[in-house]
């Protein structure tokens, strides 16, 4: 069966290290009996100067009938974010449904992170809530400007919400080392976090072979810089995911290499692959980009596309080329270009 992937390839280095996605893909899939077949879109900050848009008006209508969707980076300078982003990739998040937001982090051999880490002492995966929480458009701000001005801004939880956050988390917990941390702040929200913990405890009970339990947020920032080795998975509401999951990035060594996954687990509509990394206009077209990050998000599309052998293989090759000081780029010390990594990437598989 052929599985269909839109690439969007986007702006700045999204260009150089979606090509070297590609080209890690061909190799791990060929003669593996994985028939995946490409269409690449141009949606991305340049067509927004020459059409005034990131993507077609049907965009979202276009990408509906693909199986997963691999993405370099959108952003450019000169363009606000709120074009970038809500003009190309929230509708994506949106409209499909993709309300986990996965990125896992571990610390490999060769790559120089903040905390001198043993390498494979952190092996953890942080799941952010991607489409309730704090990030609503509810509220307003009234007497603008004046002294008694005041901004009100609510968060959404729901019970459907919050659960199948909670059952995605202790499901993929269950696959790993089965233990799962869930981040709150119910000693000082008083409504929506005590909610958030009653519904991951109610959920628990259908998981009583993971382990679990409830971290403050405070005390869970503190931990994962102290102690992240003692992390397996993480689930968190939309603003603390995304605090974590950037600590847990940052945690883990550079940014070129932190992958992540957007997905719809019910399957019904494609999920979405992408780099942590943003276009990176500074090294931009100069050939210097880490391209772990991609090939490691399109491991994680693989594995989304029931291809599991296939992706811890490209995890394995990830692990083999940083462990060489060879090839390894110029944000983990090295000197080696992108075209020397993707070399490495496809020796090694
Ligand atoms: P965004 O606004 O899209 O979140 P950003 O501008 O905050 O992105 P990046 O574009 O990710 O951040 O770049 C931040 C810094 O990290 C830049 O100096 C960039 O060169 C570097 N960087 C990012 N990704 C890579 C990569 N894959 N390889 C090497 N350096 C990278
Ligand atoms: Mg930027």
């Amino acid at each position: 069966m052929v599985q269909r992937i839109a690439v969007i390839p986007g702006d700045g280095i999204g260009i150089e290290v979606t090509a070297a996605a590609r080209t890690v893909l061909d190799a791990v899939t060929a003669g593996h009996g994985i028939e995946l077949a490409y269409d690449e879109f141009d949606w991305s900050c340049r067509r927004y100067a020459r059409d005034g848009a990131m993507m077609p008006a049907d965009g979202i209508e276009q990408l509906r009938a693909y199986d997963a969707i691999l993405l370099g980076a959108v952003g450019w300078p000169g363009v606000p974010d709120h074009v970038s982003l809500w003009g190309l990739l929230i509708p994506i998040r949106r409209a499909f449904r993709q309300y986990v937001n996965l990125r896992p982090a571990r610390v490999f051999a060769g790559v120089p992170g903040p905390l001198r880490a043993e390498p494979g002492s952190v092996d953890l995966v942080v799941i952010r809530e991607n489409v309730e929480g704090e990030y609503s458009e509810i509220g307003g701000r009234l007497n603008r400007g004046f002294p008694d001005e005041v901004a009100v801004q609510e968060s959404i939880f729901t019970r459907a919400g919050v659960s199948r956050i909670a059952d995605y988390a202790f499901e993929l917990a269950r696959g790993r080392r089965a233990y799962l941390t869930s981040a709150t702040k119910s000693n000082g929200i008083v409504h929506t976090l005590p909610f958030w913990d009653e519904v991951v405890a109610s959920r628990a009970e259908r998981f009583p072979d993971v382990r679990w339990d409830s971290e403050h947020i405070d005390a869970l920032a503190a931990k994962l810089v102290l102690e992240p080795g003692r992390f397996d998975v993480i689930v968190a509401s939309n603003l603390f995911g995304d605090i974590l999951s950037d600590l847990a990035a940052a945690v883990a060594g550079s940014i070129g290499i932190a992958p992540s996954a957007n997905l719809d687990p019910t399957r019904t509509y494609p999920s979405m692959f992408e780099p942590v990394h943003g276009s990176a206009p500074d090294i931009a077209g100069r050939g210097v980009a880490n391209p772990v990050g991609a090939v490691w998000s399109a491991a994680l599309l693989l594995e989304h596309l029931g291809h599991p052998a296939a992706a811890a293989r490209i995890v394995t090759a990830i692990e083999a080329t940083l462990a060489n000081p060879a090839s390894r780029t110029r944000d983990l010390h090295g000197t080696a270009d992108t075209a020397t990594v993707v070399d490495a990437l496809v020796a090694a598989l």
